[in-house]
């Protein structure tokens, strides 16, 4: 996979990028990750990216025209071009899961008002991280090339991101790790008896739990199999939720 990422701000993404997972992945190949800058398309001396906005208003705004240019030099018969927006969908796990499947992602980092709406005829989709509003673009394409580069096969244990929270419309069951107790409590004692079909279900059980507890709407117009209707039952009947 193959991901560019248009900004004014390039050097914003070195350390994210040059950390952990992200760094692993793009050293074993298994990703590029490139960060375009979109001043480098703006004509003349100064370089002007931005203008101030027909009509009067305040801030300033991407003019088009180096935003498009900037776009045109990187876009490809493959390229899925994605606007970082407040005003596009917010992000979901099974939205990262469908984007992790395309070759090449082009990542377009709004600022200041953001960019001048004609661009939007260049734009496949519009991506929000949430319910509010941030200085620039540059934050919400770091948080969408983490969960699109952690799930691509062979960045982490094939396992782990099938398991985790909004996989299956589930949040994930708690995590222990050493010292076997601390400040008096204790880790659940199925944990430590190495049975593993019987770890397996009292983990899907919590699972269940949590999400009750903590993301109820995520249970509603969801499909449950046999042992999911048997563990609610337990959950609901034996008290776990007091
Ligand atoms: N004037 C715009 C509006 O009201 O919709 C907001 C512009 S915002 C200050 C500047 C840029 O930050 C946007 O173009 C977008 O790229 C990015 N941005 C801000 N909040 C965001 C969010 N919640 N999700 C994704 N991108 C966001």
């Amino acid at each position: 996979m193959i991901i560019d990422i248009l900004t004014l701000f390039p050097e914003m993404f070195v350390s994210p990028l040059t950390e952990s997972i992200l760094k692993r992945a793009q050293e074993k190949e298994l990703v590029t990750i490139r960060t375009i800058n979109i001043r480098d398309f703006a004509p003349g001396k100064h370089r002007q990216a931005d203008d101030y906005p027909y009509g009067g208003g305040a801030g300033m705004v991407m003019k088009a025209d180096v935003v498009g240019a900037a776009l045109e030099k990187v876009k490809t018969e493959d390229s899925w071009v994605i606007m970082m927006s407040p005003q596009g969908k917010p992000l979901q796990q099974k939205r990262v899961f469908e984007l992790a499947k395309i070759s090449h992602l082009i990542i377009l980092c709004g600022h200041y008002e953001g960019i001048d709406a004609r661009i939007m005829d260049e734009i496949d989709e519009e991506i929000s991280i949430g319910d509010y509003v941030l200085t620039g673009g540059e934050l919400p394409a770091m948080v969408l090339v983490d969960a699109v580069v952690r799930v691509l096969p062979g960045v982490l244990d094939e396992q782990s991101p099938l398991e985790e929270s909004f996989s299956n419309r589930l949040l994930e069951y708690p995590q222990y790790t050493r010292p076997a107790e601390y400040k008096g409590k204790k880790v659940p004692e199925i944990l430590l008896s190495g049975h593993h079909e019987n770890i397996r279900r009292w983990r899907k059980k919590q699972s269940l739990l949590n999400t009750l507890l903590k993301r109820p709407d995520l249970l509603l117009n969801r499909d449950y199999d046999l042992e999911e209707r048997q563990l609610l039952e337990e959950i609901i009947f034996e008290g776990d939720l007091d």
